[in-house]
């Protein structure tokens, strides 16, 4: 199994029909005030695991699919559907990367379903800020660290940017694995996400000008929730159930499972916000109107364009040409 860095996790991300996110449950136990998806300790979770399996088989069986996500919410609090899911896909070759926050390193010892979990996985992408440690502190985080790396894991550390949080990432990485840390772990700041509870907590940004805006770099990532939503992105917000109608797909089974991931690895407006400047885009008749308004990010001027090509029963033909002549399908 390979250990996948920030990196290569980056680079197959950005590359069509190479990963997947499994969004594995809207339950968790932590609670933050800033959450993007507005998990809860009592939040929903999985309840048909019959379908679960079809998911994970359906992501099995894509062979051009290499590494997949887990996320939530808290993976971990999703037991059964976590050792079913990270046992399917590893035993179908995928490489596993675990977004958690570590709130299960409450001991000195891992539990043991914990420990074949993380051993069956690639790398281990643990969160932290000022929102978490309020019920994580630095001494749970630090075992959860430990404990992914003895698993042999290469291990993330994924932190908001906020003063002192460099500092404390490399604090950590060095208490639990020595000055050379830097072999097996590495450390990523984010900027905060106004989604879910975050958007009451996140000042509102500066809005842009369509020229301004840039490609979407998550185009080729889409997101199977495990109650049978899949995505053709991985945005919090339209995972959670906000945005257009053309970024989501319902799936009863394997077969449509595979049938949707299919459908956006090849949709037109999704490669165009993939690989068009926004400025050019809005020059196309589908999308007059769109040019002077200002935007939030890219989202929110994506979320407009997939509105205007469902309203005009044209657009997506009128835009799949377009893509194909200019030999970007
Ligand atoms: S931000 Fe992470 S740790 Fe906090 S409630 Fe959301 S999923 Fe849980
Ligand atoms: S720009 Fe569109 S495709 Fe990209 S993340 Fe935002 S909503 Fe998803």
């Amino acid at each position: 199994m390979r250990r996948l860095r920030l990196a290569d996790i980056e680079r197959l991300r950005r590359t069509r029909g190479r990963t997947v996110l499994l969004y594995l449950t809207d339950r968790c136990p932590v609670g933050c005030a800033h959450c993007s998806v507005a998990a809860l300790p009592d939040g929903p979770r999985v309840t048909d695991h019959g379908l679960l399996a079809e998911i994970v088989a359906a992501i099995g069986a894509e062979p051009g699919i290499e590494a997949v996500a887990i996320s939530g919410g808290e993976p971990f609090a999703e037991r059964r559907g976590l050792v079913l899911a990270v046992d399917a896909l590893a035993e179908a070759g995928k490489d596993v990367v675990l977004f958690s926050s570590g709130y299960w390193a409450s001991g000195t010892r891992c539990p043991g379903w914990v420990t074949r979990v993380l051993e069956r996985s690639s790398t281990v992408i643990l969160s932290t800020d000022g929102f978490h440690r309020a019920a994580i502190d630095r001494r749970r985080f630090s075992r959860a660290v430990a404990h992914a790396a003895r698993a042999r894991c290469h291990v993330i550390l994924q932190l908001l940017d906020e003063p002192g949080a460099p500092e404390f990432a490399r604090g950590v990485l060095r208490d639990v694995l020595g000055d050379d840390w830097a072999r097996r772990a590495e450390f990523t700041l984010i900027t905060p996400l106004r989604a879910g509870r975050g958007s009451g907590v996140f000042a509102i940004g500066r809005h842009h000008d369509v020229a301004e805006l840039g490609t979407c770099p998550l185009t080729a990532s889409p997101t199977i929730r495990y109650d049978g939503v899949v995505t053709g992105c991985c945005n919090e917000s339209v995972i959670t159930g906000g945005g257009p109608r053309g970024l989501r797909r319902r799936v009863a089974g394997a077969a449509d499972v595979r049938a949707a991931l299919a459908r956006f690895r090849d949709d037109p407006l999704l490669r165009a916000v993939g690989s068009v400047p926004p400025d050019s885009l809005v020059r196309l008749p589908v999308f007059a109107g769109l040019a002077r308004s200002r935007y939030p990010d890219i989202c929110g001027l994506c979320w407009r364009m997939h509105e205007a090509v469902e309203d005009d029963g044209d657009g997506a033909r009128l835009l799949s040409a377009l893509m194909s002549q200019a030999g970007r399908t």
